[in-house]
Parts: C-alpha cells; structure tokens; sequence
C-alpha cells in the first residue's frame, strides 16, 4: 500500500503579532511535526546559527539556485530573498511526515497554486493598535522602521483572506489551541 503522505501547514502573520511564541510551544507538544529551514540572503542577527534558524547564503548563490528551480517558492521582504527547497519539502512528505513552514504571504499563497492540499494558517493582531503598541514596546527600532513594518503588515491582513484559517491572537493559550486543533485534524 502506498505511504500516506504527510500534512503541509504555511503559517504567516505579521512581526509582533506572536507568530514566533506560538510556532515554539506548538513545536513543543507536537515533536513529530518538522520546521523547515529556509533559505535567504539576510545576514544573520544576534544568537542565530546557520543551518538552525536559517541557511544564511549570498545573493548570487540565492539567485543561481532561483535560476535552476530549486526553490517551491521564493520572496523579497525588507530587501532581502528568503525561500524554501522544493526538494526537502517533498522529501518530508513522501515520508508521510508533517511539516509546517513559516514565511511570509507572497510564498504562502505561490504554494497554494502549487499545492492546494496545502493548509494555509494566518495568526491576525487582536487590532492595529494593539499591533503597534506590541512593535513599539520592542523598543529596537526607529520610527520609519517601525512605520514600515506596520505598512507590510496592513499588506499582508489583506492577503490573508485568501488563506484557509486566521486566528486572532489576544490571548496565546486560546491562539495556541486553535492552532494545535487545526494540526491535528485528519
Ligand atoms: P525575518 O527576517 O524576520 O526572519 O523574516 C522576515 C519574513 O520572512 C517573515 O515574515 C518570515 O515569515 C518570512 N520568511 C522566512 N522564511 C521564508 C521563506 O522561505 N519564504 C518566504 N516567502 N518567506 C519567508
């Protein structure tokens, strides 16, 4: 008998919105479920390890591998490329294993057109306001900065009415709940 193949989650919200606390504890209860790593062309920030957090590389070794279509997606963000091997995620899924990837809505919905079994999750800032308050109180970045982030993050509400289930998060026990039953639906 064939192998069932594993589960494709695409999880997007903006930066400050919780999206990272939340992807950590789901981790967490969840073992067998694998995280990608990406690929981009940002330099690494403070404590992050190449091949853990993200496969730091250049942009002409990005773009060669853009060129040779090993990418199942790709994006720029904040003037840098981020994307993720086509080969790892089919690789994963022909085990039969689950895997969840965390990127931005461009990527997310250029998978949706690839793969439509793929389950798009989007985590929503209980409000704008609560969304600023979160980025400010960060307090490590300037006022242009921090306008820049929310103009993306306004961009990217919007796209999120095509993804398959947004869930607020105003209180992260909830948020992680809804999350986790997503998951773990058949
Ligand atoms: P950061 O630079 O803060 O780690 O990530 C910036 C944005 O890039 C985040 O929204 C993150 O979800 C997204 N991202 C990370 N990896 C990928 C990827 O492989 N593809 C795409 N399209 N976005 C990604």
């Amino acid at each position: 008998m064939e192998k069932q193949k594993g589960k494709l989650f695409v999880i997007s919200g903006s930066s400050g919105v919780g999206k990272g606390t939340l992807l950590k504890l789901l981790l967490q209860n969840n073992p067998h479920i694998n995280l990608s790593i990406s690929v981009t062309t940002r330099h690494p920030r403070r404590g992050e390890i190449d091949g853990v957090n993200y496969f730091f590389t250049t942009e002409e070794d990005f773009l060669n591998s853009v060129e040779n279509n090993e990418f199942l997606e790709w994006a720029e963000f904040n003037g840098n490329f981020y994307g993720t091997k086509q080969a790892y995620v089919e690789k994963t899924l022909a085990k039969g294993e689950d895997l969840i990837l965390e990127i931005e809505t461009r990527g997310a919905l250029q998978i949706k057109q690839k793969l439509a079994d793929a389950i798009l999750i989007f985590i929503l800032p209980p409000s704008i306001e609560e969304l600023e308050k979160r980025l400010r109180g960060r307090n490590t970045e300037d006022e242009t900065a921090i306008r820049n982030r929310l103009k993306e993050a306004f961009r990217e509400i919007e796209c999120s009415k095509d993804y398959d289930y947004r869930i607020v998060n105003d209180n992260l026990e909830k948020a992680l709940e809804e999350l986790q039953s997503i998951i773990s639906y058949k």
